[in-house]
This record gives structure tokens, C-alpha cells and sequence, in this order.
């Protein structure tokens, strides 16, 4: 099979996803350094291609999130996700990580990290550690207190004192709606992870 039929085929099989969806939602989303330049060009092509086929389609800006990764000649210049602010001179503003309040990983070992970050070997000494699959359900350790005190943590803004997450680029790169933005929710949220 060449790969104009595979693509043709992948969206066939989507364009059957989404009619018969029901309650989901599609989110489709590239990174901008994938598309052929021009870059509006690729962004046109790709919004035509797929646009028709899910609930919402996004162009991310791809940025530099993990520091064991040498983004030179990846990353040429750094965009900004919606926050534009945030990089303009002012990197690591974000306090509260959104992503973990709903994520969890699982290590090849069996380890249960709150997030993907976590799950590189070379951190494991500063990693949260929620438990191990092969003795704690996901359940258990989505609940427990671990986690709750890792969530409190990030709710009373201590984030950049924490070894790996205060080196951490994900709350600034991976923030695309509004709605993710947790650092205004800080204080109402806090009593629910007591
Ligand atoms: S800041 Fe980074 S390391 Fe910390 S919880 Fe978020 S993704 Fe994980």
C-alpha cells in the first residue's frame, strides 16, 4: 500500500468514527513542525483534510517539555501557546499543572507516577511514587493520599520548589484552553484535596 492510501484509508475510518460517535468528542491536533512549509500552507491543507471529522482541530505549537530532550534544531523559536505572555521573557509562570488532576502513568516497572515527566528513570530518586500496579489498583492510587498531597502541593503554588516539576515546562506548554488555566482556582479548590 503507498502512503496516499493509507491516508485515505485513516480518513475514511474517521470520517465512520465520527458519524457514529454518539457522545464522544474527536480532538485532532498536530504539531506545527510536522506540516510542510509553507507553514499557513500546511495549516490550511490540514484543517481541509481533517476539519470536516471532529469536534475541535488544533495546530500546536511545539515546545521545548522535556529536559533530557535536545531540542536544538527542533525547536527553532518558541511560540506561545494561548498564554502568549508566559513566553515573552516569563517561562515557569504557571504555578498548578492541570494535566495531573486528571492523569496518571504507569512506568514499564510497574511504578504509578502522577504524570508522564515522572516516568523517566533518571528522576526516579525525586519522582512521586503512588504505588506499584503489581500491588496497587489504579484506583487506590488515583485516591489516595499520596496523590492528594502531591495535588495540594500544586494548589498552594509550591510547584518550583519541587525537584523535577519545579524544572518543568508542561504547565507552560501544554495549557490550550482557557479553561485549563487552574492558578485562579487555587483557593477553591485546595479544601477538596484535604
Ligand atoms: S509540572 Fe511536570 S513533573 Fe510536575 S506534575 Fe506537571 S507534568 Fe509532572
Amino acid at each position: 500500500m503507498k502512503n496516499k492510501d493509507y491516508v485515505e484509508e485513516f480518513i475514511e475510518n474517521l470520517r465512520f468514527l465520527y458519524d457514529n460517535k454518539k457522545q464522544r468528542e474527536i480532538y485532532i491536533k498536530i504539531l506545527d513542525i510536522c506540516l510542510e512549509k509553507p507553514e499557513d500552507v500546511g495549516k490550511e491543507q490540514f484543517y481541509e483534510m481533517y476539519g470536516n471529522y471532529c469536534d475541535r482541530i488544533i495546530v500546536a505549537n511545539a515546545q521545548p517539555v522535556y529536559r533530557e530532550i535536545d531540542y536544538t534544531g527542533i525547536v527553532t523559536e518558541r511560540k506561545g501557546s494561548w498564554r502568549e505572555e508566559l513566553w515573552k521573557g516569563k517561562v515557569g509562570g504557571q504555578h498548578i499543572c492541570y494535566t495531573v488532576f486528571h492523569f496518571m502513568a504507569v512506568c514499564a516497572d510497574g511504578r504509578i507516577v502522577p504524570c508522564g515527566p515522572m516516568v523517566n528513570p533518571q528522576l526516579a530518586d525525586d519522582a512521586v511514587v503512588l504505588g506499584n500496579i503489581n500491588d496497587t489498583s489504579l484506583l487506590d492510587a488515583f485516591c489516595g493520599k499520596k496523590r492528594r498531597d502531591f495535588l495540594r502541593m500544586l494548589l498552594e503554588k509550591k510547584r518550583h520548589e519541587h525537584p523535577i516539576c519545579g524544572a518543568c515546562h508542561c504547565p507552560d506548554a501544554t495549557i490550550f484552553h482557557k479553561e485549563d488555566d487552574l492558578d485562579p482556582y487555587a483557593e477553591e479548590l485546595l479544601p477538596k484535596f484535604k
